[in-house]
């Protein structure tokens, strides 16, 4: 057995009969864990047991000897210290083993006796253990979280610095109590921290997990996330529960911002169109089961909102929504709710009303509200809204639906003449879906060649004969007819369908008023009066679409002259005017439409370069046989001469109107009188014969 050993003369001792006590030491020796070797003088190895060789293999003395070579014998090995070597195993593999040197007595001579225990197993788990605390230590520390390790039988909770920094608190602000935790979570919260723990605890779940506030020592609460894992004994009973806890305030701020981008209107932090539908949902659920129960949507648009937007800059109108705002809400019960939709448009839900009066009565109470002053930019400005009622009682089943009506009561409001409001009726509805038909159909005209441009004359009240035309446009429908001006070109305007619509008109009337002077020259001929709307005016490309259309149709710029309202004016007021002075550098006239009707005064239009006017028809109208009532008439010529303007006067339909505007210096006249709108070979007939009135 110790065959393979050099110094086979320790095998040979054994037979030559050394003393039972030294046998059986040998024996007791040679059966022991650890490896052991007898080494004499110059480091020989005399002895190897059993566990040595399995230790170093074949070569167990060469290999002792190498381990051992270098180790200091004698004095700082021999006793009971141990160390710990390096071993050369004979694969290549190292180990480690723990060595002990005692001097002894084999046969005689004085030996070491090396004892060499393989602790490799043992290190490895050590370092591996150190490691992991080392690791789970940094990423504790990284993490940022706070660590917490509760034991469930002492009762007692350790909790880290950094739980307690967490929370403001110095180490030893907080003590080892459960309570120091659990009485710090927001009220609303601790039922629901308190259960996730028992559950775990009780192995109802598989770990510890719960989001809640906790009590920051500055009073504030902050949002964190706790996780945690039990240890159990054999019998599965928890003794011990440990986790970490991980601020998420920012995180729930977040979300909770994005929940709140989701319905509220940013700029005025009013509900949004969403939020809005979602009450108007619940309240129509409530109207559904409560017989008794009655609420309103009141739509609001603020009047000329726009002209304040764009007179007084984006930052004054949105400064101005905000207030408007802040008003409306003054004036609602807490139980009723505002909202903005977008742009100048304002919802409100009055909750659980008696009658309509109580709609209503709120109406005028937010007109009130918004007529006393606000102060924008150094500038005080009172606003008003047109609004739009409807009831529940009409019996909605979906929220959109009470929304739109409201909207289609708003428009009847504001085309009654603004700060009033209307309440939506079925006939309203009617209304409503015949101008959705319109719009469709509208859409096609063009192209269906559905649209016409009629000619009204304008007399010159010097000569008595055509100085010009109006471009009129006329719809023929295939189902309904002729379809007036007054119902098509505010839903193209509104539609955007206008802008294709006005360059068509103005394509076809330059093209056919060049016609009737063909053989002449392009400035010989009546001048062609042509009609544009506020989104018209608005277009950037106007200037070069109608220098194109004239090149076109071959027309001497100087016989075209646009008809522009005053509201269109008003509503383009920044873009407008340098519009309309390019085209005036081009050559085209401007005349200002229904004059009169707007809130402007002549000086303030000063600004701008026309040079014609036209007297509204109301103005004509009311002119009486011997010129009662023909003083604004008479104020507009005389205002519009000063400023060195033409005035045409519109709506002419009898010869004592006739007479008196030629009696007040008024340069030229339409109206029925003269001419209805005709065609355009009718037109172009009346010019040729030379009409004369
Ligand atoms: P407007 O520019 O004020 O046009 C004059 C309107 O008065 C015309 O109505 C004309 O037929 C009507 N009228 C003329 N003489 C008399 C009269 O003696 N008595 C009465 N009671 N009415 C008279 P129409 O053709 O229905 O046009 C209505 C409005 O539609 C026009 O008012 C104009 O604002 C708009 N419009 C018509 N064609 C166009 C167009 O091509 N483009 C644009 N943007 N607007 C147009
Ligand atoms: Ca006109
Ligand atoms: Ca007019």
């Amino acid at each position: 057995m110790t065959a393979n050993i050099e110094g086979t003369a320790l095998a040979g001792d054994t037979r030559a009969g050394v003393p039972p006590s030294e046998a059986r030491f040998r024996s007791l020796i040679e059966r022991a864990a650890d490896a052991v070797l007898v080494i004499g003088a110059q480091g020989r190895v005399r002895f190897a047991n059993h566990a040595a060789q399995e230790l170093f293999g074949a070569g167990a003395d060469a290999a002792g000897r190498d381990t051992l070579a270098g180790q200091p014998f004698g004095v700082p090995l021999a006793g009971a210290q141990a160390a710990e070597v390096d071993v050369l195993l004979p694969g290549g593999a190292r180990a480690s083993c723990e060595l002990r040197v005692v001097e002894s007595l084999w046969s005689g001579e004085g030996v070491w006796l090396a004892t060499l225990r393989d602790v490799t197993r043992r290190t490895r788990m050590e370092e591996a253990l150190r490691e992991s605390e080392e690791r789970y230590a940094l990423a504790a520390r990284a993490s940022n979280e706070g660590l917490w390790d509760w034991d469930l039988s002492s009762g007692e909770v350790y909790y880290s610095p950094r739980w307690k920094a967490m929370l403001g608190c110095s180490e030893e602000e907080i003590g080892t109590r459960p309570d120091e935790w659990l009485e710090r979570v927001h009220a609303e919260d601790v039922e629901r921290v308190r259960s996730a723990l028992r559950a775990h605890v009780e192995g109802l779940s598989s770990h510890l997990e719960a989001e809640y506030r906790i009590l920051h020592r500055n009073g504030s609460y902050r949002w964190v996330l706790c996780r945690g894992l039990a240890v159990r004994d054999a019998q599965g009973r928890a003794t011990r529960i440990a986790g970490s806890q991980g601020d998420v305030t920012h995180r729930k701020l977040a979300e909770e911002q994005l929940a709140h981008r989701a319905f509220y209107d940013p700029l005025t932090n009013l509900p949004n169109r969403a939020l809005f539908l979602d009450r108007l949902r619940h309240a129509l659920r409530r109207a559904s089961r409560r017989k008794d129960y009655l609420f309103a949507v009141l739509f609001l648009d603020i009047d000329r909102f726009k002209l304040i937007n764009d007179s007084l800059g984006h930052m004054a109108g949105d400064r101005l929504l905000v207030l408007i705002a802040r008003r409306l809400e003054l004036a609602l019960r807490p139980g009723d709710s505002v909202a903005r939709l977008g742009g100048d448009e304002f919802t409100v839900l009055l909750d659980d009303i008696r009658d309509v009066s109580d709609a209503t009565r709120v109406a005028d109470r937010i007109q009130r509200e918004l007529m006393s002053p606000f102060q924008i930019g150094g500038q005080e400005l009172g606003t008003s809204a047109s609004i739009g009622i409807a009831l529940s009682a009409t019996g909605y089943e979906r929220p959109e639906d009470i929304l739109r009506d409201a909207d289609t009561a708003m428009y009847r409001a504001k085309a009654q003449g603004k700060a009033r409001h209307a309440m939506f009726d079925t006939e309203m509805h009617a209304c409503a879906v015949a101008l959705l038909k319109t719009e469709a159909d509208l859409r096609h005209a063009i192209e269906r060649g559905e649209l016409r441009v009629f000619y009204q004359p304008i007399v010159s009240l010097d000569s008595g004969r055509i100085s010009g035309v109006e471009a009129l446009a006329r719809w023929i429908h295939p189902e309904r007819g002729l379809v007036p001006p007054s119902e098509f070109i505010p839903v193209a305007e509104e539609t955007g369908l206008i802008g294709p619509i006005g360059r068509w008109v103005l394509r076809e009337a330059c093209r056919a008023v060049r016609s009737w002077s063909a053989g002449g020259a392009s400035d010989d001929g009546p001048v062609l009066s042509v009609n544009l709307s506020s989104r018209q005016l608005a277009q950037p490309d106007l200037v070069a679409q109608i220098r194109e259309t004239l090149a076109e149709a071959d027309l001497d710029p100087r016989r075209l002259r646009l008809e522009i309202t005053e509201s269109a004016i008003l509503e383009q007021i920044e873009s407008a005017a340098a519009t309309l002075l390019e085209l005036r550098a081009i050559g085209v006239g401007l005349s200002i439409d229904d004059f009169g009707t707007g809130y402007s005064s002549l000086s303030y239009l000063q600004k701008f370069p026309f040079d014609t006017l036209k007297i509204d028809r109301s103005f004509v109208e009311v002119m009486g046989e011997d010129g009662e009532r023909s003083e604004i008439a008479r104020t507009i010529v005389t205002i519009g001469h000063n400023l060195g303007k033409a005035v045409i006067a519109e709506g002419v339909e009898s010869p004592a109107q006739f007479a008196l505007l030629r009696e007040l210096g008024c340069e030229a006249a339409q109206g029925y009188l003269f001419s209805r709108p005709v065609d355009g070979d009718t037109a172009r007939t009346l010019i040729a014969v030379g009409t004369r009135w």
